[in-house]
């Protein structure tokens, strides 16, 4: 995963305008992470009528209600991530689709 290094206070969002990336949540104290699709995280708040667009990626992490299975410590860190390997074209081709 390649970081964005998107603001805490960015957005779920604005995940479309950076076609392809996902939602990297990471462990502050050990590093390990593990990564989302952001449309079904968004959906999921909106359900629980937690949130949904607005929701920051500060207050995102601020849900993770487990502890790192690594460390188990609970010091989550949200940020947008670009896939390794995802190619100019499949770029292209999911913002087409935003866009629709
Ligand atoms: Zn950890």
């Amino acid at each position: 995963m390649r970081p964005l290094h998107t603001g805490a206070d960015t957005p779920l969002g604005a995940f479309q305008r950076y076609p392809g990336c996902r939602v990297l949540l990471s462990c502050a104290a050990c590093a390990w992470s593990k990564s989302y699709r952001p449309e079904p995280m968004i959906e999921r708040l909106r359900k629980l009528r937690a949130g949904g667009y607005e929701t920051t990626l500060a207050d995102a992490a601020r849900r993770v209600a487990w502890n790192c299975p690594r460390c188990q410590r609970m010091r989550w860190r949200f940020e947008f991530a670009l896939p390794e390997g995802l190619d100019e074209r499949e770029m292209r081709r999911l913002a087409n689709q935003y866009r629709n």
